[in-house]
C-alpha cells in the first residue's frame, strides 16, 4: 500500500534536516503504529506523504499503491486514497462543516470517476456516521472546527475519514487530548475501516490507543529515523520502560 525508501527530508526556508533516511512498508490490510520521542519528526513525516509545502525531498521515495505521491498535489495524493488526520486539526471559519464534508466528498468521487451523492443520499451516511462518533446535528452545522474542544475536533478528523473512504489512513496523534469514552469512540470509528483493501499508519506516544486499535507491526522513530520494529509488544515496552533503554540500545 505504502512504501517509503531512504526519505531524507529538510525544511526549504533553512538548513534543517529532519528526515534523514526513513524505510518504512505498510501492506495492505495492516495496521502499522509509529512511537517515538518528540521532535523525531513523526509529524514531519505525515505532512511530507500529505503534501505539505515547506519541506523539501533531498533524498528518496514514497508511493502509494505503485504510484510516485511525492511529484503530486496533495488534492492528487488524496484522490489516489491518502487521507491524513491531523495533530492539530484547522479550524476553517465561514465553511460549514457538511458542506466542507459533501464538497470533500464529492470532488474525491469526481476524481475516482464516480457519480456525486445527491444531498439526499448524503445526508443519511453523514448522519449515520456522525452518530457513531457522537458527532451531533449542531456540529455539523457548524464552520469546521471552529470552537470545536479538542475531543471534538479529533473525532471530526475520523469522521472525514470515515466519509472519504481513504485507502492509506495516516493518523497523527488523534489520541492527544481525549478522553478515555473519546478516545473509545474514536478507535471504535478506526475499526470499523479496518479492511483488506485499506491500511492504517497510526502515530502515537500511548500504548493506550493501540489497547483499543491494536496494530500488526509497531516502528520506534527517532532523530529522523525508524530505529526499531516489532510486534504490539514493543509499545508495552515503550510503555513499561520509555524511550531510554531502545536508544541506548540502536546507539
Ligand atoms: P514529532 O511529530 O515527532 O514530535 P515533528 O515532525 O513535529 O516531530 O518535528 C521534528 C523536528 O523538526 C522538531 O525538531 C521540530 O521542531 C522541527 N520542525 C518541523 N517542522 C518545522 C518547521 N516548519 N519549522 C521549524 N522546525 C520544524
Ligand atoms: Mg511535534
Ligand atoms: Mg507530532
Amino acid at each position: 500500500m505504502l512504501e517509503i525508501k531512504n526519505l531524507h527530508v529538510k525544511l526549504e526556508e533553512e538548513d534543517k534536516v529532519i528526515l534523514k533516511g526513513v524505510d518504512l512498508t505498510v501492506e495492505a490490510g495492516k495496521v502499522h503504529a509509529i512511537m517515538g520521542p518528540n521532535g523525531s519528526g513523526k509529524s514531519t513525516l505525515s505532512y511530507v506523504l500529505a503534501g505539505r509545502d515547506g519541506y523539501e525531498v533531498t533524498d528518496g521515495s514514497a508511493s502509494l499503491l505503485g504510484a510516485d505521491i511525492l511529484d503530486m498535489e496533495p488534492e492528487a495524493r488524496a484522490a489516489e486514497g491518502l487521507f491524513l488526520a491531523f495533530q492539530y486539526p484547522v479550524e476553517i471559519p465561514g465553511v460549514g462543516n457538511m458542506t466542507f464534508l459533501r464538497t470533500a466528498v464529492n470532488a474525491q468521487r469526481k476524481a475516482r470517476g464516480e457519480a456525486e451523492l445527491t444531498a439526499g443520499e448524503f445526508l443519511k451516511v453523514v448522519r449515520e456516521k456522525a452518530k457513531s462518533l457522537k458527532i451531533d446535528a449542531e456540529m455539523l452545522k457548524r464552520p469546521v472546527n471552529v470552537g470545536f474542544s479538542g475531543g471534538e475536533k479529533k473525532r471530526n478528523e475520523i469522521l472525514q475519514m470515515a466519509m472519504l473512504e481513504p485507502k492509506m489512513c495516516i493518523l497523527d496523534e488523534t489520541d492527544s487530548g481525549l478522553d478515555v469514552d473519546a478516545m473509545k469512540l474514536v478507535s471504535d470509528g478506526v475499526n470499523a475501516l479496518r479492511d483488506e483493501g485499506r491500511a492504517f499508519l497510526v502515530i502515537t506516544h500511548y500504548q493506550r490507543l493501540l489497547d483499543h486499535i491494536k496494530p500488526d507491526v509497531v516502528h520506534i522513530m527517532a532523530d529522523g529515523r525508524i530505529v526499531k520494529t516489532g510486534g504490539p509488544e514493543l509499545a508495552m515496552e515503550v510503555e513499561q520502560n520509555g524511550y531510554a533503554d531502545i536508544l541506548a540500545e540502536v546507539a
